[in-house]
């Protein structure tokens, strides 16, 4: 791994999930959620699966009907007949005392429960369905996460501390009193769960704001005021470039404090896009603090003036996607291999320079130089590609270099799924 040598992580407790382990002295770990009906279990067995294999090691699903419920076990089980163990957590709202209850096949079937405390009812019933999904999880020995949400805080509470806080000689702003909120909801929650039964490691907090400032100051807070793991992510952060920058903004600075033991970039994907792009993101983030490697990044060059053809931002583009499509079978026979660094250059400007940097770099010519791209092998000149093949031949570099490097067996490009 990469490193970060100025990265101190916050003290907590670990859960346990399936095989995951979520905080204590564990990787941070990448999660996701689907967003195809549960109880489509054609539909969901495959996105999950598409999650997994992108690198989510745990994906959450939504369970809001008794179909979903239904569903849950039948998608565990085609799961589990195709290999993909990946632990999937069920998210509640409003119905989960009841869907935990009726359908214990779900109930089992699921590595752990989302409970938001705004959302399990009103009134006075609020507290009796909190307890029995609280007894279920414990009964069956499931971690929980207290999922506190900006948009769906108790509204009790939040009037309560409201009219605390106007009676005060010095009122504060309602913003301050509404991230307080968040935070008692969640660490009152976590006290409650506590006293039902649930062990102390079995429990993940979490507090999602939309806002960065908003997720940095709360998140700060709660990191101070427990030791329960917790679940980072900034809610609703948006489509495209807007939720990429503002999660890796906020997540980027609480983790480098050392605050966050599981994250999820919750990108709200194009009309048909590809859902496995938060768990990319999620991955990029932390691979490019320092804080985990999963797959070999391309270092590329912006590009200018001096490069006049496409074939630069083509090359680096067709090498990142290959390495990816290569993960799932490089994971497992080329243990090391998600270090390894690429460099893709666009002249003679620093492209030398920076792929004698890389473990593997190519310079490709600029306008006006020879038509020829040295390439570089842990810092010393290997060979120079010419020709229509630079692609081709500069991914059997590649395919060699790993097969050397990080396994016994000869890397091929047929070997991996495309
Ligand atoms: S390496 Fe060359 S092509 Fe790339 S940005 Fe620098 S000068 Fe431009």
């Amino acid at each position: 791994m990469i490193g970060n040598p100025n990265y101190r992580r916050r003290a907590c407790v670990g859960v346990k999930v399936g095989p995951i382990t979520i905080g204590g002295d564990h990787p941070i770990v990448v999660q996701s959620m689907t967003n195809t009906d549960t109880a489509d279990v054609t539909s969901t067995v495959k996105q999950v699966q598409q999650l997994a294999a992108a690198g989510s090691e745990l994906v959450r699903l939504t369970v809001n009907t008794e179909e979903a419920a239904q569903a849950v076990p039948r998608i565990r089980e085609r799961l589990d007949a195709l290999g993909c163990r990946v632990p999937l957590i069920g998210d509640f709202h409003y119905n989960g005392h009841l869907l935990l209850s009726k359908y214990e096949a779900c109930a089992e079937a699921l590595a752990k429960y989302r409970i938001n405390p705004g959302n399990v009812g009103f009134g006075r019933k609020k507290d009796a369905q909190f307890a029995t999904m609280i007894e279920v999880a414990a009964r069956r020995d499931k971690p929980v996460r207290i999922g506190v949400n900006w948009g769906s805080l108790d509204p009790a509470l939040v009037v309560e501390m409201m009219d605390a806080n106007a009676k005060l000689a010095e009122p504060k702003d309602v913003n301050a009193v509404t991230r307080e909120a968040l935070i008692r909801s969640a660490l009152v929650s976590a006290a409650k769960a506590e006293e039902l039964g649930l062990a102390r490691d079995r429990i993940v907090l979490s507090c999602k704001v939309s806002g960065v400032q908003d997720l940095i100051t709360v998140y700060a807070d709660l990191a101070g005021r427990c030791d329960y793991a917790l679940h980072l992510g900034l809610t609703e952060a948006g489509m495209g470039s807007k939720g990429i920058v503002a999660s890796a903004a906020g997540m980027g600075y609480l983790l480098q404090h050392g605050i966050g033991d599981t994250i999820r970039v919750s990108l709200t994907p194009e009309p048909g896009g590809d859902r496995t792009r938060e768990v990319v993101v999620a991955q990029e983030l932390l691979q490019t603090m320092g804080l985990r490697s999963f797959t070999p990044l391309v270092t590329a060059c912006p590009g200018c003036g001096r490069t006049t053809s496409t074939v630069f931002q083509e090359l680096a583009e067709n090498i990142q996607a290959f390495v990816r499509s290569q993960m799932p079978i490089w994971r497992e026979h080329y243990p090391g291999v998600e270090d390894m660094t690429l460099a893709v250059m666009g002249c003679v400007v620093n492209g030398p320079g920076e792929s004698k940097h890389a473990n593997i770099g190519i310079s490709l010519p600029g306008t006006g130089e020879a038509p020829s791209a040295p390439v570089f092998i842990d810092g010393e000149k290997f060979t120079t590609l010419r020709g229509e093949k630079i692609a081709e031949e500069f991914k059997q570099i590649m395919l060699d270099y790993v097969a050397r490097h990080y396994g016994g067996q000869h890397a091929t490009a047929d070997a991996a799924p495309h």
